[in-house]
């Protein structure tokens, strides 16, 4: 009752001048051809995606980060749950974060169990989310394929594509001469500075296009009444009696049932407000993309013994990324010899790109953690939670983490998908250590 009285309230004060607004609750309109045929026809203006609306005095969950994660929370939370009297807090813009940032590599290539299933849990998510959210997020599986460099690495490989087929993950390994027919531009011949001995592709692997997913996540989410609010940066925490019951904001107070922490590379800096010290270095990650040019690279290439990846955007732009920058920093931006090293990989693995002109370069900041895996769960404040931790990959992650996110939420307890990625485990020695790189948060 008292959520439709203040529904009424924010309706009347947004609608006031803004007739072409949608109401909460009310499903967002169809995209289709025949909605796109009567726009053009009526010349009416298009419904704005999401609400603005002011922040409400208290909301049953509020969700600090309006990426890609916070926002898929919201969502899950209000379609899953039917919890709707939601809001999620973000300082910025909606994907301004590391969502908008990433190279938008999709996979489920992973070894061990927690990994495997839940990435995959997330893939399969991927593959349908642009009918579920009624929005193109543009999935693309072009498949990622992993060099091969040395004996050492083709036993790892060869282990970790085993494990993915007995999982019932797709993996496939190619040989040196498959890969020199299928990606002339790369350098396969035994002379070159890497050496190419084979790959492990993953088919269904691929991209998606990064901000669409922040936007259709966020549109779904306030067609079903959750309140998504920009510029609003949380600055505190209200707890009482060993509870979470609000957060301090650039634009007020907001009272809050439940809190859920989204906000990928400041996790350290938002659980730090609630006194909790996070197992978690944060550090700078870089990417960049090259002038467009016409198809060139139908699939994403990684190499993990130069720490190169590169795949071809839909604009035609080679979009590549590298390592981190390995000293801790929260400034979202990068240095040259980090480019340096971008682009040499680039030109060892593929000579002919060096007749590209590289256009933008762009960082973005890593939550890093001790065993390389996320943290998704309760902490050890009640009724907070967290999804974070992402390393270098939280992007793929998305939806998988949106939902379980919203399920321990909702449930206040974890879903079977989340249950080993607490945060307790660092105190318990029961670390998930994909690569075995030790409690060293840059190695992962
Ligand atoms: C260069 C680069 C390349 C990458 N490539 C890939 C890739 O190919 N594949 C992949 O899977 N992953 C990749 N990643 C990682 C991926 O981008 C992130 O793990 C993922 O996007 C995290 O999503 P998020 O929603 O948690 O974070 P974000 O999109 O960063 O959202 C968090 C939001 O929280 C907000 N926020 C922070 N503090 C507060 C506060 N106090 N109050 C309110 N709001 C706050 C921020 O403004 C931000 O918008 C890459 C990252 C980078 C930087």
């Amino acid at each position: 009752m008292r959520r439709d009285v203040r529904l009424v309230d924010r309706e009347s004060r947004i609608c006031e001048n803004s007739a072409h607004l949608r109401h909460p609750g009310v499903d967002a309109l169809k995209y289709s051809i025949f909605s796109l045929i009567g726009h053009a026809l009526s010349r009416e203006r298009w419904p704005l995606a999401w609400r603005s609306p002011e922040p409400a005095k208290h909301y049953d969950v509020v969700v600090i980060g309006g990426g890609g994660h916070g926002l898929a929370t919201a969502y899950y939370l209000a379609k899953v749950h039917g919890i709707r009297n939601v809001a999620v807090l973000e300082k910025g813009w909606l994907g301004g974060g590391n969502t908008g940032r990433n190279t938008t590599i999709v996979r489920s290539n992973y070894h061990f169990e927690p990994n495997a299933h839940f990435y995959e849990y997330s893939l399969k998510l991927w593959e349908s989310l642009s009918q579920e959210l009624d929005f193109n997020v543009m999935y693309s599986p072009r498949g990622v394929l992993n060099l091969v460099h040395t004996p050492g690495e083709m036993d790892a490989a060869m282990r970790r594509g085993n494990a993915m087929r007995l999982n019932g993950i797709d993996a496939k390994f190619l040989s040196r001469d498959e890969i020199a027919s299928w990606i002339p531009n790369l350098d396969c011949s035994p002379s070159s500075r890497f050496p190419i001995l084979g790959g492990l592709l993953q088919p269904r692997g691929g991209t998606v296009r990064h901000d669409a997913v922040a936007w259709g996540y966020a549109r779904a989410a306030d067609a079903l009444g959750v309140d998504i609010i920009q510029q609003c940066e949380v600055t505190g925490m209200r707890i009482e009696d060993g509870a979470v019951t609000g957060v301090r904001t650039t634009r007020g107070d907001i009272g809050a049932g439940k809190v859920g922490i989204a906000v990928a590379g400041y996790s350290s800096k938002v659980a730090e407000m609630a006194g909790i010290r996070l197992p978690i270095e944060s550090h700078v990650l870089q990417a960049m993309v090259s002038e467009p040019i016409k198809p060139v690279l139908d699939t994403v290439v990684t190499s993990g013994a130069v720490h190169f990846y590169i795949s071809q955007s839909d604009k035609g732009e080679l979009v590549m990324g590298g390592d981190l920058d390995f000293y801790n920093s929260y400034a979202q931006r990068g240095n040259l010899p980090v480019i340096e090293d971008v682009v040499r990989a680039c030109l060892a693995l593929f000579p002919s790109f060096g007749r590209l002109r590289l256009m933008r370069t762009w960082g973005g900041i890593m939550d890093m953690t001790m065993d390389g895996s996320p943290i998704i769960g309760k902490l050890p404040v009640k009724n907070l939670y967290m999804t974070g931790g992402w390393c270098y990959g939280g992007f793929k992650a998305t939806p998988a983490s949106g939902y379980v996110h919203a399920w321990t939420i909702a449930r206040d307890e974890p879903h079977p998908l989340n249950a080993k990625f607490t945060l307790e485990r660092f105190a318990e020695g029961r670390t998930i250590d994909e690569k075995g790189a030790g409690p060293y948060p840059w190695a992962h």
